[in-house]
């Protein structure tokens, strides 16, 4: 991935004043008009069976955004002005965002066959400040969806923290402990077996271990009894480097899954040593991972039981 240099704290602030003096850019209008079939999807996945939008015709207020959410592929044209910032706060090392305040004012009703047209104001930069997740900067901006002309439809205000993830230290990599100790079970156990044994206790102890064949020496994973090439049942494991890219992704966005917060990213990761693996990516956005992106691998703890291999971006 190509993006803008890292910039020091006052181009940083520049480049926000920048930003915040283009004040309210309008973006593309909506793909599609406001339209039943997606209110009704809507109204399925959050459980609202109030029938009086579908009769009526009209959206859901909260369904603002909706709208005129940018696809995966989203073009250069549709960049607001709160695209280039983040950009710039992730060519810092600011890769992490949580979202911490998000205020929707609704003027009325957006009704079906009406086309959205977003208009986005990027509103300040305060930083850098000390967080329990990290140095980061807090960034705000507005955004107005206007029906046809100028009259605003819904606002909302959106702060983010962009965060630097805490550093990794030399030596194996820690395993981050959730907090409070002692919480909820994690809802979803994985195998654990006689063929599968062995990468669990890797993982137990910071190691990323990649089944191999005694005989004739071949890597394979998911671990399996017999190997594929010479079908030897004799088992043995080389320790990976903990390193590798990203060969394929999704974001899952739904449906819930237990102990989990979506969004997150499941990936296909190609390693080095030859063999592919399925892991979550963490520490960055979700729309910051792509094909080919530098991976390390990172251990987290779920509970007070189990660790699951993640991975994090690599710099180099
Ligand atoms: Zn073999």
């Amino acid at each position: 991935m190509t993006g803008p240099t890292r910039m020091s704290e006052p181009e940083l602030r520049e480049l926000a004043d920048k930003q915040a003096a283009l004040g309210e850019v309008r973006g593309t209008p909506a793909a599609d008009p406001v339209n039943l079939p997606m209110i009704r999807h809507w109204l399925d996945a959050m459980g609202d069976t109030n029938r009086t939008y579908l009769d009526k015709g009209i959206a859901p207020p909260a369904m603002a955004q909706v709208w005129t959410m940018p696809g995966v592929r989203r073009d250069a044209k549709d960049r607001s002005p709160v695209d280039d910032m983040l950009a710039a706060l992730d060519a810092g090392g600011y890769t992490g965002v949580v979202a911490t305040n998000c205020e929707q004012t609704y003027h009325r009703h957006a009704r079906v066959g009406e086309r959205l047209t977003p208009a986005t104001r990027f509103s300040g930069l305060t930083g850098p400040k000390r967080t329990a997740l990290g140095e980061g900067y807090f960034a705000t901006w507005n955004v107005t969806w206007y029906g046809e002309g100028d009259e605003p439809v819904a606002e909302m205000m959106f702060r983010v923290l962009k965060f630097r993830p805490h550093r990794r230290r030399e030596g194996p990599p820690p395993v981050v402990r959730p907090e409070p100790a002692g919480r909820e079970p994690y809802p979803l156990r994985p195998a654990r077996n006689r063929d599968t044994a062995f990468f669990w206790d890797g993982v137990r102890d910071g190691e990323l271990r990649i089944q191999s064949c005694a005989d004739c020496g071949r890597l394979r994973h998911p671990p399996g009894p017999v190997c594929p090439a010479c079908r030897s049942a004799n088992r043995s494991y080389v320790v990976a480097r903990g390193e590798g890219t990203v060969f394929s992704y999704v974001v899952h966005h739904h449906p819930p899954v237990p102990g989990r917060e979506t969004p997150f990213v499941v990936a296909v990761v190609e390693l080095p040593e030859g063999v592919r693996i399925v892991g979550n990516v963490v520490d960055c956005p979700p729309d910051a991972v792509g094909i080919g992106m530098k991976l390390r691998a990172t251990y987290r703890a779920m509970d007070d039981e189990l660790i699951l291999p993640m991975w994090a971006p690599r710099e180099s």
